[in-house]
């Protein structure tokens, strides 16, 4: 199954909804280089993984999510091998 995410329309300095947003200097396209703004949901399973497309260079990149109780991290690595 394979789905392409939804991007609502983004307008700055609103960042209401319920979805955390991550600290964009902390994650960057692992293939051009860009910071990767993403948007990852506080609460969900424990550890997820999918494939988000950059929204520069429109390489995939594996985006993998691991929640605690401390929190959440996300990594990015490319999908590509
Ligand atoms: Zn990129």
């Amino acid at each position: 199954m394979s789905e392409a995410p939804v991007r609502p329309e983004r307008s700055r300095g609103k960042r209401s909804r319920g979805v955390r947003l991550w600290d964009d200097a902390a994650l960057a396209c692992p293939y051009c280089g860009e910071p990767a703004d993403l948007q990852v949901e506080a609460s969900g399973p424990s550890s997820e993984e999918y494939v988000e497309d950059c929204p520069v260079c429109c390489r995939p990149w594996t985006v993998r999510v691991s929640r605690s109780d401390e929190g959440a991290s996300v990594s990015l690595d490319r999908s590509d091998g």
